[in-house]
């Protein structure tokens, strides 16, 4: 696992693992239960990719909402002295959902905030989330699928035992000792054999790996090590951080701290300064704030990131968003892991949204047919010979939005093109949208609004997907694109440089065209690449389109990495003891 952070699978296509592990997701968001974007995808999919590779995998996500599926399990517990929560389940394909249900997290408007801005209780909301994930262990007392009794699962693995080690790296030195340090060792055994039959036991195991999505989970590493294992519970759990978004730290005013259950010795590992440049929030004046992010990051054995050009931006001043120097020093055991796609969801045979399925031996005609009935719906001139630019994203400086409604006036005046642009979120970039409908009335639409069907079609319609995101962790448009024979137009950042391949005419090889310029000019010259070989080298786009199609992007190969960096996290002692 070199400076890159990509990790490298020794044994691609094995269906079942040779290692069973229990691993419990901890998000904010899963798919199809609630989601804001690609975290939600990713929780609602690499889950089954590990579970059927035998591994038990819970996942832990607040119950936003009455969900029909999930069901009460009947236990209570509460949680930080005050707050009781209570936990609903279903397992599915043999990954156990588990919902956290208290008052505080069904609200009229989003999962994180509402037309006012982000609430004013979310530092509470996802710290009885942490808390709910790390007790859910001790008190559900879950089925084990079928696919995951046999063989018998290890207990404790290539795991080191941390507990009784003087020189902290757990091994006990006996061999060497003399006969008085002999003694007073079997006494130490002794003691803590009573001790540990009073410690309450996980029933996911005592080696059980907690994966802490983004900032929401960012506590999970800190209580393992300040409230749990103090006390000799989950010694040998491990707790991997994953990055899906570094720009949302979970930042609070430094008076917040008491309200998190810690002991106050553990204040300085929340802690945090900004510089002044990234000064934000009322206590900007000190630059002083608890930030969770900056507490998982410093805490968890491992940190995992959704590419592996993601994993290297994070490090640098302008993709670490004040964190850089924390995940720079934290390098050797960060890794790159690039998100899979839902290959039944997104699949152009069985999509039930497309009015017309195709797959590689019929994507020309089924493609055509996808767009001319898009046209239709859209009220833009029906021909199948104008090609069909497409962008779906939220609206957010991230995406770049603003550069595609610089670019597209240029864009739109000089082609005989479509543009079809579906997104919500900021405001001025909605209006945007709308203005560009109403500028270009007989070429442009803006949709505005989050619309998943309409997602499909417009992948499946597009001749051609724009990317200008100014960051981009993983981005899974591209990806969906690619599948759905769209070829993606993409600024060359994190994830959108590890999966898009620029398109070479000479080697017939590449998946679609970046471009280094991250501004309207650079989106301009690469969309200008993409128009002309669509008009002049037909057979080369339809390739191009092939290619895409058929690359790799189930989440078995990312499922086989997550397993590496496990048990690379098992191997060594816990990092915050
Ligand atoms: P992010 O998580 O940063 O928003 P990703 O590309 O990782 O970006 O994932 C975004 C997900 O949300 C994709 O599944 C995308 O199709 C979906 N999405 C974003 N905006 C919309 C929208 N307006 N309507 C439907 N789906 C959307």
């Amino acid at each position: 696992h070199g400076s890159s952070g990509a990790v490298q699978v020794e044994v691609p296509g094995l269906k079942r693992a040779t290692e069973l592990r229990n691993m419990i997701f901890v998000t904010s968001e899963v798919a199809p239960w609630s989601k804001t974007g690609g975290l939600a995808d990713v929780l609602g999919s690499l889950p089954f990719a590990l579970a059927e590779r035998g591994h038990r995998v819970m996942v832990v996500a607040p119950r936003y909402a009455p969900y029909d599926g999930p069901v009460s399990t009947g236990v209570k517990v509460t949680l930080m002295g005050h707050a009781e929560v209570m936990y609903f389940h279903q397992q599915i394909r043999g990954v156990d959902f588990v919902f956290v249900d208290h008052p505080s997290y069904p609200r009229p408007g989003g999962l994180y905030a509402d037309e006012h801005g982000v609430y004013g209780d979310n530092q509470f909301r996802f710290t009885l989330l942490c808390l709910a994930a790390t007790e859910a262990p001790f008190f559900l007392d879950l089925p084990i699928p079928p696919q995951q009794m046999d063989p018998p699962r290890p207990t404790s693995t290539s795991t080191t035992s941390t507990s009784t080690s003087a020189d902290g790296n757990g091994s006990n030195g006996a061999a060497a000792s003399p006969a008085a340090a002999q003694q007073h060792h079997q006494q130490q055994q002794q003691q803590q054999q009573e001790q540990e039959e009073s410690i309450p036991r996980s029933k996911y195991g005592e080696d059980v790996v907690f994966v802490a999505n983004d900032w929401h989970a960012s506590l999970v590493p800190v209580y393992l090590a300040a409230k749990y294992r103090p006390h000799g519970v989950y010694r040998n759990a491990r707790c991997i951080m994953a990055i899906h978004n570094l720009r949302h730290q979970g930042v609070f005013s430094p008076g917040s701290f008491a309200s998190l259950d810690l002991p106050g010795h553990w204040y300085g590992c929340l802690e945090w300064q900004y510089p002044p440049h990234q000064r934000q929030g009322s206590w900007a004046e000190e630059g002083r704030s608890v930030n969770h992010l900056k507490a998982g990051l410093t805490t968890s054995d491992r940190i995992v990131t959704v590419s592996a050009g993601y994993a290297e931006e994070i490090q640098t001043y302008l993709g670490g968003w004040g964190m850089e120097g924390i995940i720079a020093s934290r390098s050797p055991v960060l890794n790159g892991v690039v998100n899979g796609i839902d290959t039944d969801e997104w699949n152009p045979a069985i999509d039930p949204h497309l009015p017309y399925k195709y797959d590689t031996t019929n994507f020309v005609e089924g493609k055509a047919q996808c767009k001319m009935e898009l046209q239709r719906e859209l009220g833009l001139p029906v021909s199948e010979h104008i090609p069909l630019i497409a962008f779906i994203g939220r609206l957010d400086p991230q995406k770049g939005a603003d550069i595609l409604l610089e670019a597209a006036p240029q864009l739109l005046r000089h082609n005989n093109v479509q543009l079809v642009c579906l997104g919500s979120g900021n405001k001025d970039l909605e209006d945007g949208l709308r203005w560009l409908e109403g500028e270009f009335r007989d070429r442009a639409r803006g949709w505005v609004g989050f619309n998943v069907p309409l997602s499909h079609r417009l992948t499946a319609a597009a001749d051609i997907l724009l990317m200008p995101s100014r960051f981009e962790p993983c981005g899974l448009n591209q990806l969906y694109a690619m599948r759905y024979g769209a070829v993606p137009v993409a600024h060359k950042t994190g994830g959108l440089r590890d999966t898009v391949t620029d398109f070479n005419p000479w080697g017939q090889s590449g998946t679609g065209w970046t471009y280094t310029s991250c501004d309207a000019q650079g989106l301009l010259q690469a969309t200008g690449l993409a128009l002309l070989t669509y008009h002049n080298h037909r057979e080369d786009f339809r390739k191009l389109q092939l290619r895409g199609m058929t690359r790799e992007a189930s989440w078995d190969q990312a499922a086989q990495q997550y397993e590496q960096i496990i048990s690379w996290a098992l191997m060594d002692p816990p990092y915050c003891r």
